[in-house]
């Protein structure tokens, strides 16, 4: 029998994707979402339309499947999770609460909760040049506030779900996704949609305005490496939160001159330390990860923007926003 599958978040950026692999792998996929995908169809078996802070949708969603991939939240860059916190807070706290127990009581068999590098204590990434975090680092907890406490608590009701009811949960702490058909508009977007997004819109010799002074640094995964970590660590035995980042740490100076070479455009940088920048510096430590798994991401930024890069731009062109030269 063909397993059924749950894409929670499916209309969303790694959700769609996952869905688009899974279909590939043979899986029956029921996709749930808030909105349909924005940029491509999905390819889902049944693609319903729920809001999953509703108790309700959420029973209706786990209804016939075997396993949850729990992709759904209120999301989005540095700016917009800096200015929403109670709502974030309440919006994902009410999604993942209402998922595990409708999941349990559907008696789905294994759940994957997509948690986030937000988790981490803001003490341990105060530095640009900051030691790579390993899984153990998230406590004693400082996270994120609103969105990382919300994520951190959720890895716990996780294991708390696996303790008490022997649901078989299995957590990923993203680092930073990035790669075609994500969001690069409206304020949701993060920074390599963002910054593509704006040098796209460029004209060459022109000014570039980054948030922050640049040199904050991060690690940045590649969509497709994300979606097969995801999938790995779901059949993988390891219950505890995992590592799922590339463990290249880049300034966000350097990620824009990258950026520029793709385009070919030569930018004059105008830094807004005003505008948010989160932590100072973040990098993901991959050994448990690379342990357990005998796998690691793989896509170089280089390979991976150029991607991305050139299909921000085909869209740019699609509403005819790109300058003409
Ligand atoms: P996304 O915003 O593209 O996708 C999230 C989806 O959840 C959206 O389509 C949204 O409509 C949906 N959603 C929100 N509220 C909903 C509701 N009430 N009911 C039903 N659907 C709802 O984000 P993404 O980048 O695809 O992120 C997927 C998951 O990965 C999220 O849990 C996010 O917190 C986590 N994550 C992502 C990154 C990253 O770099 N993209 C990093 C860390 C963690």
């Amino acid at each position: 029998m063909v397993k059924k599958i749950l894409v929670t978040g499916a209309g969303g950026f790694i959700g769609h994707h996952l869905v688009s692999f899974l279909k590939e792998r043979g899986y029956w996929v029921r996709g749930v979402d808030i909105k349909l995908p924005e940029y491509a169809e999905s390819l889902a078996d049944e693609f319903e339309l729920l809001d999953l802070r509703r108790w309700d949708s959420c029973l209706q969603a786990t209804r016939g499947v075997e396993e949850v991939y729990n992709l759904a939240a209120d999301m989005g860059g540095i700016g917009y999770i800096t200015a929403y916190l109670a709502d974030i807070a309440r919006n994902n706290s009410l999604i993942n609460t209402h998922m595990l127990e409708s999941s349990r009581l559907n008696d789905v068999a294994r759940f994957f909760y997509s948690s986030s590098a937000c988790i981490y204590p803001s003490y341990l990434q105060e530095d640009a040049d900051v030691a790579p975090l390993k899984e153990s680092d998230a406590y004693p907890a400082d996270p994120e506030e609103g969105y990382g406490w919300e994520k951190l608590y959720m890895e716990k009701l996780c294991q708390y779900y696996s303790h008490d009811y022997g649901l078989e949960t299995r957590v990923a702490r993203f680092h930073n996704v990035y790669g075609p058909l994500g969001t690069y508009d409206g304020g949701k977007e993060k920074a390599p949609a963002a910054i593509c997004r704006k040098i796209a819109l460029a004209k060459d010799g022109e000014e570039l305005e980054i948030w922050g002074d640049g040199q904050q640094t991060r690690s940045f995964m590649y969509i497709d490496d994300c979606v097969e970590g995801i999938y790995k660590i779901t059949k993988s035995d390891h219950c505890e939160p995992l590592n799922l980042g590339m463990n290249v740490m880049v300034t966000v100076d350097e990620l824009v001159d990258l950026i520029s070479e793709i385009a070919g455009k030569s930018l004059v940088k105008r830094h807004d330390t005003s505008k948010p920048q989160g932590v100072r510096g973040r990098n993901s430590d991959n050994s448990k990860l690379e342990g357990l798994l005998n796998w690691s991401p793989e896509y170089s930024l280089a390979d991976g923007l150029s991607i991305t890069y050139s299909w921000i731009e085909s869209e740019l062109k699609k509403t005819e926003r790109t300058p003409s030269y």
